[in-house]
């Protein structure tokens, strides 16, 4: 029996390339509600496309170019602020 001497595992991150932008097709997006945001930074953690720019002391900024509106980021998210809102248009 032959050998597998290596494995590539696929890994998903935003990309610059037209396939990575979602603004198209996403049908709901999330809206950080600043007033009720704590700075814990969960949504940062657990957002699967690593499109959360979150720093202690900074505001959360969602880049929508690449979020594709899984509301992951909501549900985590301990006081609720943020919220999935739809598209317009979509
Ligand atoms: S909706 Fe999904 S992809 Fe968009 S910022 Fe939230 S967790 Fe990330
Ligand atoms: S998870 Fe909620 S409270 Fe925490 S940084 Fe994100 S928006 Fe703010």
């Amino acid at each position: 029996m032959e050998c597998v001497k290596s494995i590539v595992l696929p890994i998903s991150k935003p990309a610059p390339a037209s396939a990575g932008v979602t603004g198209t097709w996403r049908t709901y997006r999330p809206v950080v509600n600043l007033e009720k945001c704590i700075d814990c930074g969960l949504c940062w953690l657990y957002c699967p496309e690593s499109v959360i720019d979150w720093e202690k002391g900074e505001k959360v900024k969602i880049d929508y170019t690449y979020c594709k509106g899984c509301g992951i980021c909501a549900e985590v998210c301990p006081v609720k602020a943020i919220d999935m809102e739809p598209e317009e248009g979509v």
